[in-house]
């Protein structure tokens, strides 16, 4: 299985081919192999960037989404040439589907020995012991169109998160391109708002809170294994994601 695309940030081509090998899920990029692992993250300020002897390779989080949705821990590994795994249309639905012919491998859910939490300004996210696993994301923009969104799994089914795109506004586009980031951004790609509005169209309620959860469990990939307990971000960012699962990692 071969996929194709650009990044979303460097708007650089990149190729990435799924070859089953027995051992934990890992990336080979120019002969060297890193695991998804919260301590090989280098960068979490716009995207999650995973960094080894001197490669960095950025946007890992959709098709590590995709890989925690599956139960993918085992069995895998992805080959990548390029230096940002391909945005495709923005959301991982793309990913879950390439992956659909790998089996769910890898250790049973490890309970959670104690509770964690991370916290920077109003933002926080944590981990606590409980007999099953749940998520729930809230999110809190000073737009018409957000506001306010959460989102709890169990009800909603964590495939359903995978067809939620990454957002942003119009208005920092400028600013973000001034500084090397979103070259590969388009309508294509990204749910995008205006001042007070939407540029193109949704495909769900509540997607960017969706989206949110999506990048969260992307992120909570990198503590290497699955953990049973309940899981809560408000107001989450790579960042604070990132941190809470090195320290489960
Ligand atoms: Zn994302």
């Amino acid at each position: 299985m071969t996929i194709s695309g650009i990044g979303l940030h460097t708007g650089e081509p990149a190729t990435l081919r799924f070859h089953p090998a027995e051992g934990p899920v890992r990336f080979w990029l120019r002969g060297v192999e890193v695991r998804p692992l919260a301590s090989a993250v280098v960068d979490t300020s716009r995207c999650t960037v995973l960094g080894w002897g001197g490669h960095r390779l950025m946007t890992v989080e959709h098709l590590l989404a995709a890989l925690y949705i599956r139960g993918i821990w085992e069995g895998l590994v992805i080959e990548v040439s390029g230096p940002e795994v391909p945005i495709l249309d923005g959301s991982a639905q793309e990913w879950l589907a390439a992956l659909q012919d790998f089996p769910a491998l890898g250790p049973a859910p490890l309970p959670l020995p104690g509770a964690f939490r991370v916290e920077q300004g109003r933002s926080s996210a944590m981990a606590q012991p409980s007999p099953s696993f749940s998520l729930l994301v809230t999110i809190l923009f000073p737009h018409p169109k957000i506001g306010y969104q959460q989102v709890a799994c169990p009800p909603v089914g964590l495939p359903e998160l995978a067809k939620a795109r990454t957002f942003g506004f119009l208005h920092e586009v400028e600013a973000l391109r001034a500084q090397g980031l979103i070259r590969g951004a388009s309508l294509e790609n990204a749910l995008v708002f205006s001042q007070q509005g939407y540029v193109n169209v949704p495909r769900m309620l509540g997607e960017p809170v969706y989206h949110k959860a999506l990048d969260f469990l992307g992120d909570l990939y990198l503590a290497g294994r699955p953990y049973q307990g309940r899981f809560v971000a408000h107001r989450g960012s790579h960042r604070l994601h990132v941190e809470l699962a090195r320290l489960l990692e």
